[in-house]
């Protein structure tokens, strides 16, 4: 199957995701809401990698590989995600996880054993020891292997979510702001080009639940996914908007976090996660109390996925 410019992809999820109205927090919040279910993308638990991996799996067949390595913290989505995938090709994964985070056979790490997938952790804060290991266990294997980075968020991974935006357009619904979480970059990035290139009037806004310098990673992304598409693409300041949403820590639950989790599943009977999509929904509600959103105006929320994390990080 090809994708955008004929970009190769797989098919590996349910699409398109269901977009529909959220009644009773409209009334609520006072904001015309909606919701994209990427938590129903088909696969795993659901969740926002199967875009990506869609087009990255498809690299590592393309190239021969039968093993693929993949990382993040012990409670990765995309690491649990990416091994669901894979299997469904028949290629073998190894996880290579950072021992950040709840490394007990709960939430994600449960679904990884399983699907029987390999899980070492390195103690170690920095990625360059996880790829340099990825190579020695990869060499050793005799296999030929394909490495995914952190949150499948790199140029090919970002064109995921271009197909989201456009999928978005597809759906007939106009949205003057969408709202999604930002750990690793390629998906609000991915929007952020998607909307400029097919949803004219949509603001997307990434609520970032990790430290790292989003306003470097998010236009750098943008710009070298447009490049695959084969356009030479400025990128500006006004194409996306970003809001620290971090609180305690990456995968430390927030007050405000929790409390968008509880009055989701209250008013909706929809589970968000702690780490991203509950801290995300927290970031757009405050956008609503501070009137970013206008009367009239319709915001689309991007439901990531993350139901792993519901069962292993501690909420109060
Ligand atoms: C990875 C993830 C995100 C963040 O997406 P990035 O592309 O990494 O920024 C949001 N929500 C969930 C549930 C995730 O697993």
């Amino acid at each position: 199957m090809k994708g955008l410019n004929n970009i190769d992809k797989l098919s590996l999820g349910i699409f398109p995701t269901p977009v529909h109205r959220l009644d009773r927090l409209s009334e609520k919040l006072g904001i015309d809401l909606w919701i994209k279910r990427d938590d129903l993308s088909g696969l795993g638990l659901g969740g926002n990698k199967v875009r990506k991996l869609e087009y990255l799996l498809a690299d590592a067949q393309k190239q021969g590989a039968k093993l693929i390595f993949t990382t993040g913290g012990a409670q990765s989505n995309h690491a649990m995600l990416t091994a669901a995938c894979a299997g469904r090709l028949g290629m073998r994964t190894i996880l290579i996880l950072k021992k950040r985070g709840v490394t007990a056979c709960r939430g994600n790490q449960l679904l990884e054993r399983l699907m029987g997938t390999e899980v070492r952790f390195v103690d170690t804060d920095d990625y360059a020891d996880i790829y340099a290991e990825m190579d020695r266990v990869g060499q050793a294997s005799g296999l030929p292997y394909y490495k995914i980075p952190c949150g499948g968020s790199n140029a090919l991974g970002t064109l995921g979510y271009v197909d989201c935006a456009r999928e978005i357009g597809e759906q007939g619904t106009h949205f003057d702001h969408i709202v999604c979480a930002e750990g690793s970059g390629g998906t609000m990035a991915g929007l952020a080009l998607g909307a400029k290139l097919f949803l004219p009037g949509t603001r997307v806004h990434g609520m970032m639940v990790d430290t790292d310098p989003f306003d470097v990673i998010t236009p750098r992304l943008m710009k070298e996914a447009a490049a695959l598409l084969g356009q030479d693409t400025e990128i500006t300041t006004s194409d996306y908007s970003l809001r620290d949403v971090c609180g305690p820590g990456y995968a430390i639950a927030s007050p405000e976090g929790n409390a968008a989790v509880r009055l989701m599943a209250e008013n909706e009977g929809i589970f968000l996660d702690p780490v991203y999509t509950g801290k995300a929904f927290g970031g757009l509600i405050a956008l609503a109390k501070e009137g970013a959103f206008k009367p009239g105006e319709r915001v689309l929320f991007l439901h990531s996925g993350g139901a792993g994390g519901l069962f292993a990080v501690e909420m109060q």
